[in-house]
């Protein structure tokens, strides 16, 4: 009995001995934090010369049934709170005011999305576009009682098949651009080779930009105001191609040359590429 003990015992040593030198110097692997998954399981990959260690790996879970694995996120494609929604327009009807939004997909939207709500939206990288919208009321359309707050980078492109190709339509309700880049160019000149808004406020409705880049297809246009029913358009932050927010020329007389820059701001400029980028930044800076 002694003899076996002693056997199973140095067969154990054995083995710990053969796992240790098959992990080489150091057995202690490192991992990344985040999850990699393929179309069934998740796992956290090593980050060690172990390429081949995986760990936590295990099947998807998705308790709710919404194509979304509950653990690593894997099927994501725009969620509020822990819900998973196929289309972003399913996201903004479901989504309780005041929530947040987060893209984890690229969407091609058929036509603008309506706000009339309170939501955030965090880009999260992703880009939204309108390529076949035929109506023109921008990717996003925010009414009266609508509140669109728009966080993280990733792209908003109002390129449309419509005369219009506008990226936010502030048409009575209010939105605040943190971030993200706007964008119509390569607008349809059979349209109109001289006008399109990528920027548009109507009828009370208020953008705030924090920040932000904005290039449009005719820089002239690239934040506007209806000139009967007027919105209000504030910059505080931002980089603008070929367009000065402190000198705008788009504004019935006498209001015209207008700034749509805040008081306590000014505009820095500078050249890349034969293309005037204009900085709004603090007066203090
Ligand atoms: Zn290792
Ligand atoms: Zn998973």
């Amino acid at each position: 009995m002694k003899k076996l003990k002693i056997t199973i015992c140095s067969l154990l040593v054995l083995c710990s001995c053969f796992v240790l030198s098959a992990c080489g110097e150091n057995c202690d692997h490192t991992f990344e934090t985040k999850w990699t998954a393929n179309e069934t399981h998740h796992w956290h990959a090593a980050t060690c010369e172990h390429v081949e260690e995986k760990k936590d790996y295990a099947e998807h879970v998705d308790t709710n049934k919404d194509g979304m694995c509950d653990v690593c996120m894997y099927g994501a494609q725009a969620v509020v709170g822990n819900v998973n929604y196929n289309t972003l327009e399913l996201a903004f009807e479901n989504a309780e005011a005041g929530s947040t939004i987060t893209l984890y997909k690229n969407f091609d939207l058929q036509t603008g999305i309506i706000v009339t709500k309170e939501i955030v939206l965090d880009l999260n990288g992703k880009n939204l576009s309108v390529t076949n919208d035929t109506e023109g009321v921008g990717v996003f359309w925010v009414k009266a009682g609508g509140k669109l707050t728009i966080n993280g980078d990733g792209v908003i492109n109002g390129l449309g098949n419509n005369a219009y190709s506008i990226a936010i339509w502030a048409d009575g309700g209010e939105v605040i651009i943190n971030g993200g880049s706007y964008t119509n160019v390569g607008a349809n000149s059979a349209f109109d080779s001289e006008h399109f808004d990528l920027i548009y406020v109507k009828n009370g409705g208020r953008v705030t930009i924090n920040g932000g880049n904005f290039k449009c297809e005719t820089p002239k246009w690239t934040l506007n105001s209806n000139d009967t029913l007027v919105g209000t358009i504030v910059v505080k932050g931002g980089v603008f191609a070929g367009f000065d927010p402190s000198n705008a020329d788009t504004e019935p007389a006498p209001n015209n040359p207008c700034s749509f820059v805040a008081d306590g701001y000014k505009v820095v400029s500078t050249e890349i590429d034969q293309v005037t980028y204009y900085t709004v930044v603090a007066d203090a800076e």
